[in-house]
């Protein structure tokens, strides 16, 4: 039966510790909307993260809306976005008629390249944002990026949806950005099924963001409208999921650190390297991948499939936003060749659930040594 239990790359671990939560919900009858849930997981987040205010939504992708909203972008507006990253950090810029130019990664973090956006800068001094994400779990240059939008004057949106728990010189990932996001999509390193919240020291900019996300509803008697709103706020049985799943968040981490030191300890010797980070970074190692080297002949695409064929799941590397579709007529900034292009050609992600047994992790790693 073992042999045939599917290894996924990334799924929610449930403890336990959820339900308490869940029923208080239920047996006080706040199911929604709202409650002391959401209350509380908003406090213990913020409290988590070291900001101090936070507002708990529907998903990682709203508080990204409500962060270029907050960042007054309008229609036209360039923002400078992470080019390796999933859709969902960009697509938000889109909403409000902003223009993404796409800012490429450097070898050492797979994040924004600061010298790329420094440059972007240049070409684009009218930039209204900088949206930057931490790949993987894996911090970004994040005092350079930080440096650099605080010389132009402009907010920095930081993406933290995978990186919940990682560190930067001490402290923790989504309190660099002037807004910060994270999310508790299923295969995040904590889930709540589906949900987000956006950080800030700004307290104003928290309570413009849950005024929008409550239907932007004026305190009158009626329904009082100025403003457009949005349906973005998290249910209070939701919420109760966020506050169980926190409490192991730290043990989330720590398995997901072993996970990745046992594939770099196994794979020494061969042609390719981890996802790296900087000394002065602790991940949370989300997900571990692989960056095969330049002259190595194994495929990433042969080494998912083979792996898929024994019911193990493994992925491309996002690809990147220069190379989508959706985005072939947006700007692209690179002062290294095409270095997220690269990563997207020659790396994959490889199993990282935190469920995986030793004799899972084992078969894994015979698999795709077999290819070398
Ligand atoms: C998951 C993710 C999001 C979106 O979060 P949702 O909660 O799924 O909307 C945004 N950015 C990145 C980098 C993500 O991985």
């Amino acid at each position: 039966m073992s042999e045939t239990k599917r290894i996924y790359l990334s799924s929610p671990t449930m403890s336990g510790s959820e339900m308490k939560y869940i029923e208080e919900a239920f047996a006080t009858n706040w199911v929604a909307p709202l409650g002391k849930n959401v209350d509380e997981f908003e406090k213990e987040m913020g409290a988590y993260v070291g900001v101090s205010h936070a507002v708990a939504l529907s998903s990682g992708t709203a508080a990204l809306h409500l962060a270029v909203k907050l960042a007054n972008v309008r229609r036209g507006d360039v923002v400078l976005c992470s080019d390796l990253t999933f859709s969902a950090s960009a697509n938000p810029i889109s909403y409000e008629g902003g223009v993404q130019v796409f800012i490429d990664s450097e070898y050492e973090t797979w994040n924004m390249d600061p010298e790329a956006l420094q440059e972007a800068f240049e070409k684009y001094p009218q930039a209204k944002a900088v949206v930057a994400v931490n790949l993987y779990g894996t911090p970004a240059k994040l005092a350079q990026i930080e440096d650099i939008c605080k010389k132009h004057g402009v907010p920095l949106i930081e993406d933290a949806a995978e990186s919940l728990g990682s560190t930067y010189m001490g402290r923790q990932t989504g309190s660099f950005g002037d807004y910060g996001v994270f999310s508790f999509n299923g295969n995040k390193i904590i889930t709540t099924s589906g949900g987000g919240m956006l950080v800030s020291d700004d307290a104003e900019a928290i309570i413009r963001a849950r005024f929008w996300a409550t239907q932007a509803r004026e305190p009158f008697p009626w329904y009082e409208h100025k403003e457009l709103g949005y349906n973005y706020r998290m249910s209070n049985v939701v919420a109760g999921i966020g506050r169980g799943q926190l409490l192991h968040l730290d043990e989330h981490k720590a398995k997901k650190k072993l996970i990745y030191e046992r594939y770099k300890s196994a794979f020494s010797g061969l042609p390719l390297s981890m996802n790296p980070y900087l000394c002065v970074s602790e991940p949370n190692f989300w997900l571990s991948c692989v960056l095969m080297d330049e002259s190595c002949s194994a495929k990433p695409m042969d080494i998912i499939n083979m792996l898929g064929k024994n019911n193990i799941e493994a992925r491309p590397i996002w690809k990147p936003m220069h190379l989508q579709p959706l985005y072939k007529d947006n700007d692209f900034i690179s002062v290294n060749g095409d270095v997220s292009g690269e990563i997207f050609k020659r790396g994959l992600c490889l199993p990282s659930d935190i469920k995986m047994t030793d004799s899972e992790a084992a078969k894994v790693i015979n698999l795709v040594r077999s290819n070398f």
